[in-house]
């Protein structure tokens, strides 16, 4: 072991003593310094960090022992001192070890004995010097986590998002004074408890719980009373062997984003049913204009145009008409009569009306009913009339005349299947991502002719997602698509 950063004072009047010591200490590798007296020793060792003192009693002026009480009591007592002496009574060793002296050695000269006595002091030393680092570096570590932990307790308490961290076990170890503030949780609950006792919202509670995500998170927007509604974000944590460590929340209050976006429905109703009257009185006055144009050739040039103008008025028409399904499905409009719903009879009531449209394309259409009545669902009739119109539309719509529409149910487990199927135009493998997107529309030789929003199905997704169902296609250019829409059934 090194005694490098030990260093070490001897203090003896004869100079030959402390010469040899220092040539004996100096080869163990500490820094040794020197003085004469005890008046020169007590100003080394008020100026320098002394860690061993070997000290002869008997010099003139300050003696040894003045020197001992003096470091003792007034400048370091963890300072060690050897004392060295010519005459080792029993007194002088008893009063110099009441004044705190750690050992002897005799001015003799026996090399091997100040070394055994010398070396055990130094070890001592470095005992003590190591425990000292081990002391700072635990204080330090200490210091660091308490600054670490105030630190994060601050971000998280002026962080505008609420914060909500659960063990595996449901009990909440962490929590912000922000989702306090959103589910109303008083101060005086403390950390640790069930969830349920802080988040008392039972949807959110059964979101937080058996929310299953995708992509590492999942988030869902609830309205907890008129005036406050939050996006819910949860991400389930889990340890290196996936095993559930636990669940981190996050809230965010979307209020005045809602409040804007209830604004923004409100003008586009508003403004759609204007648009909507005028435009249905021009669409009439063209027709009537229409029919009253005799048939000669001097005006089939103005009847060209009015076809034309009569074309858009019914594009606008029903652009207008998505518009306002969208806003009615924003607002939550076509959610409000919920009840049981038997999908068979439902079905069956609207299929005479689709079937007519479909008779003026001359296309031949069919409904097969395979669940035996054993097709119920929760909704409300206006909501599932836009979802199916638009559905059986368009399969009209894209498939050519003489084509044929199949309209049938099927059950899956607990979900209830309707399938509208064409033998129409198809839509090819790349485009299928898309055209549930607000607004998108093929483009190619296929559909230049027919005209649309580009709305109906994005609509159609947006109800079968708050029915908590699922959409999609299967499809094939030149030979049809199948829409499949799953509901889940009551019970
Ligand atoms: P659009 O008003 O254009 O019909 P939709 O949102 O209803 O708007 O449909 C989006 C696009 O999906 C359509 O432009 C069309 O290209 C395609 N599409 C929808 N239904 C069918 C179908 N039954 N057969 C072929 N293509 C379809």
């Amino acid at each position: 072991m090194g005694y490098e950063s030990i260093r070490i004072l001897v203090v003896d009047d004869e100079e030959h003593i402390r010469i040899a010591l220092s040539r004996i200490l100096s080869r163990l590798g500490c820094e040794v310094l020197l003085a004469e007296d005890g008046e020169e020793s007590l100003s080394i060792l008020k100026d320098t960090r002394v860690d061993l003192v070997l000290l002869d009693l008997k010099m003139p002026g300050i003696d040894g022992m003045d020197v001992l009480r003096t470091i003792k009591e007034e400048i370091d007592p963890h300072i060690l001192v050897i004392i060295i002496t010519g005459f080792a009574t029993l007194e002088i060793a008893v009063e110099s070890m009441k004044q705190g002296a750690y050992d002897f050695i005799p001015k003799s000269f026996d090399k091997e004995h100040i070394l055994l006595v010398v070396k055990r002091a130094l070890d001592n030393i470095l005992l003590i010097q190591e425990k000292e680092r081990l002391d700072k570096e635990r204080k330090d570590a200490l210091l660091d986590l308490i600054t670490e932990k105030s630190r994060l307790k601050t971000i998280l308490e002026v962080l505008p998002n609420g914060v909500l961290v659960t063990n595996n076990n449901r009990e909440v170890v962490l929590i912000n004074n922000t989702i306090r503030k959103h589910f109303s949780i008083s101060d005086s609950v403390p950390l640790g408890l069930d969830i349920s006792y802080y988040i008392t919202h039972d949807k959110v509670l059964d979101f937080i719980l058996f929310g299953i995500e995708e992509e590492g998170d999942i988030s869902c927007e609830f309205k907890i009373n008129d005036d406050l509604y939050l996006l819910i974000k949860k991400n389930s944590i889990f340890s290196e062997d996936q095993k559930l460590l636990g669940y981190v929340v996050i809230s965010m209050d979307i209020t005045p984003l809602k409040k804007l976006d209830q604004l923004k429905s409100e003008f586009v109703a508003r403004v759609s049913h204007e648009l909507r009257g005028s435009l249905s009185t021009i669409h009439e006055q063209i027709a009537l204009v229409l029919q009253d144009l005799i048939e000669d050739p001097e005006f089939s040039a103005d009847k060209r145009i009015l076809e034309k103008a009569k074309q858009r008025t019914r594009g606008l028409t029903e652009l207008i008409e998505k518009l306002l399904d969208l806003s009615r499905i924003e607002s939550g409009k076509v959610y409000v009569d919920i009840k049981d719903i038997y999908m068979e009879e439902f079905l069956s009531s609207r299929f005479e009306d689709w079937k007519d449209q479909a008779e003026l394309k001359k296309q031949h259409m069919v409904l097969e009913l395979n669940t035996q009545g054993d097709f119920t669902i929760k909704a409300d009739p206006r909501a599932l009339n836009i979802l199916f119109n638009n559905l059986v539309n368009n399969a009209i719509k894209y498939t050519p005349e003489g084509g044929k529409i199949y309209i049938s149910t099927y059950k899956q487990g607990d979900m209830g299947i309707v399938a509208v199927k064409d033998t129409g135009i198809g839509i090819s493998k790349q485009e299928q991502d898309k055209i549930f997107n607000r607004f998108y529309r093929v483009k190619d030789d296929s559909t230049k002719d027919i005209s649309g929003t580009g709305l109906g199905l994005a609509i159609a997704k947006g109800i079968v997602d708050d029915l908590g169902g699922d959409i999609g296609v299967i499809s094939e250019k030149n030979k049809g698509s199948t829409f499949l829409v799953k509901l889940p059934l009551v019970g």
